[in-house]
C-alpha cells in the first residue's frame, strides 16, 4: 500500500497549495510521478478519492504525469534515460558518472480551482 502513503502526501501538498492560493474549490490537480518511485498511476487513481475525502480536494480530478528517470552525464553533460543496452551508463561517452535529475519523486505540478 505504498501508493496510499503517496496519495496522502499528494493531498497534503495540494491542500497546502490551495490554501496558499486562497482557493475555495479545487477542480483539478496535476501530479508528477517519477519512474523511480515505483508508484503505479492506476493505484494513485484508485486511492486518491479516499485520501481526498473530507478535504478541499474531494471530488477533484487527478491528472498524473509520468516522469521518466533522467540522468545528466558529469563528463559530457548529456541528459539521458539509463538503459540496459548501455549498462545504464552515458550512451555518448560511456561514463558512469550520471547524476539523477528527474524521476525520483512525486510532486505537485499544478492546481486548478477558484
Ligand atoms: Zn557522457
Amino acid at each position: 500500500m505504498h501508493e496510499m502513503s503517496y496519495c496522502i502526501s499528494i493531498v497534503n501538498m495540494a491542500v497546502a497549495a490551495a490554501k496558499e492560493n486562497e482557493l475555495k474549490t479545487v477542480e483539478k490537480i496535476s501530479v508528477e510521478v517519477g519512474e523511480m518511485t515505483g508508484v503505479l498511476p492506476y493505484y494513485l487513481n484508485l486511492y486518491f478519492p479516499e485520501a481526498a475525502k473530507g478535504t478541499i480536494l474531494e471530488g477533484c480530478e487527478l491528472e498524473i504525469i509520468e516522469v521518466p528517470v533522467t540522468l545528466v552525464c558529469a563528463d559530457c553533460n548529456k541528459t539521458y534515460h539509463p538503459d540496459k543496452e548501455h549498462a545504464y551508463n552515458c550512451p555518448d561517452c560511456g561514463s558512469h558518472k550520471g547524476k539523477l535529475i528527474a524521476g525520483r519523486d512525486v510532486s505537485l505540478r499544478n492546481i486548478c480551482g477558484e
